[in-house]
């Protein structure tokens, strides 16, 4: 386990309080986008393909922290675009710290070095560098030469002044497992207190959709990186690598949990309001309200099986939600998980039924062609200008 005990306690403590309370939906994590604009514009990224007035919004202190308020979860995760350009994110950061929740403040940390010093270390907050490899890889997914060696040099500063430091890491299509496997140990010796890894979801908004890995290709990828095994520079097997999960959502890519996503599990809060259903799908309209959020989204309607725009996410905030559920009401199972590793041969658990019919994966089929080709262009251009 890669979180210190503060924090494991008093989530463990929330949880037990909703479960000993009957409550069926309760969020873990809020997703707290303060706004969408990026100084990057990497190949799978869903959130930058907004009008230039949209990327100009911010989230204000006092709406940021009412939605922590209302939302009431122990942890809270803060993405966006890129958290750093908002220029009240250290004050959001420092009221959300005093209400003792668990920030993590992801960052593709080219900003990180300018800002650092408005943020005071503390257990209650993590910077959670976006890293999706090594060199080679990284700056390929980000689109832009030399964002690795920044990220890695803003590590070791905030490790430097005692903050605590994850690195991001999102999994695409043609990815080598012995390459993520050396790049989770070179993560490791730079200090970090663990990795948080998922496969990609396939944002319709992308701007390049033939990066994403279907639901079977990442439960495979997933097992022959975790055969690899941490090792040393000298080939010898050295520390475990540490996860930023629950050993049950590590268990669940390696293919050997059919769990079902729990959006409710991580909401997510913007610019619009409460996101209906999750973090990943931003075609589906805003409550008004959190409660208005649990109590009337039609969540049935989402989910592997349910849904063809949820046919291959094994997002974590999705199904890290469900990993926890299943660890809290089965503590012996997540024990011998996390003791033994994930099972990395045999046979695969099954898939959930398909239960939608073919009209649906033909609207969602159809949606997105003109958005991916507008994002291509906007890609292109942004690329050709070298933001
Ligand atoms: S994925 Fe890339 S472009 Fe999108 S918000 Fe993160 S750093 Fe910015
Ligand atoms: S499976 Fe769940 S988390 Fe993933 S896109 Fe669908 S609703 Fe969102």
């Amino acid at each position: 386990m890669s979180v210190p005990l503060i924090q494991a306690y008093r989530v463990g403590r929330y949880i037990a309080g909703r479960k000993l309370r009957g409550v069926k939906r309760y969020p873990l994590v809020l997703m707290l986008e303060p706004l969408f604009q990026c100084n990057l514009a990497c190949a799978g990224c869903g959130k930058i393909d907004h009008p230039k007035e949209t990327l100009q919004k911010r989230l204000s202190v006092e709406d940021a922290l009412r939605a922590v308020d209302e939302c009431g979860a122990p942890m809270v995760s803060i993405p966006g675009g890129e958290p750093l350009i908002h220029k009240d994110m250290a004050q959001i950061v420092a009221s959300i710290v005093q209400r003792r929740k668990f920030v993590y403040l992801c960052t593709n940390a080219i900003l990180l070095p300018k800002h650092i010093d408005e943020y005071r270390p503390s257990p209650y907050l993590t910077f959670s560098i976006h890293l999706d490899g090594n060199r080679e890889r990284h700056d390929e997914s980000v689109c832009q030469e030399g964002v690795f060696d920044k990220a890695v040099a803003a590590i070791r500063l905030a490790r430097s002044k005692g903050f605590r430091v994850t690195v991001n890491c999102t999994l695409f299509n043609g990815e080598n497992p012995a390459e993520v496997a050396a790049f989770f140990d070179e993560a490791m010796t730079l200090g970090i207190e663990g990795i948080t890894v998922s496969p990609g979801y396939s944002y319709h908004h992308a701007p390049r959709q033939d990066v994403f890995l279907g639901r079977s290709a990442s439960k495979r990828l997933f097992r022959e990186i975790f055969k690899r095994g941490p090792k040393s520079a000298d080939g010898e097997s050295r520390r475990r690598w540490s996860f930023n999960h629950s050993s049950l959502f590590l268990d669940f890519l390696a293919g050997n949990q059919a769990y079902q996503c729990t959006p409710w599990s991580t909401p997510t809060y913007n610019i619009f309001g409460w996101q209906r259903p999750c973090y990943l799908l931003t075609d589906e309209g805003y409550a008004p309200s959190f409660r208005s959020l649990m109590e009337d989204t039609a969540w049935d309607k989402y989910g592997v099986g349910r849904n063809p725009a949820c046919d291959n996410c094994m997002a974590h905030c999705g199904f890290e939600g469900t990993a926890v559920d299943d660890a809290f009401m089965h503590p012996l199972k997540a024990l011998k998980v996390a003791l033994r590793g994930p099972q990395l041969t045999g046979p695969m658990a099954p898939d959930l039924p398909i239960v939608y019919g073919e009209h649906a994966r033909h609207v969602v089929a159809s949606v997105p062609v003109a958005d991916v080709k507008r994002a291509t262009r906007a890609s292109d251009a942004q690329h050709t200008a070298g933001l």
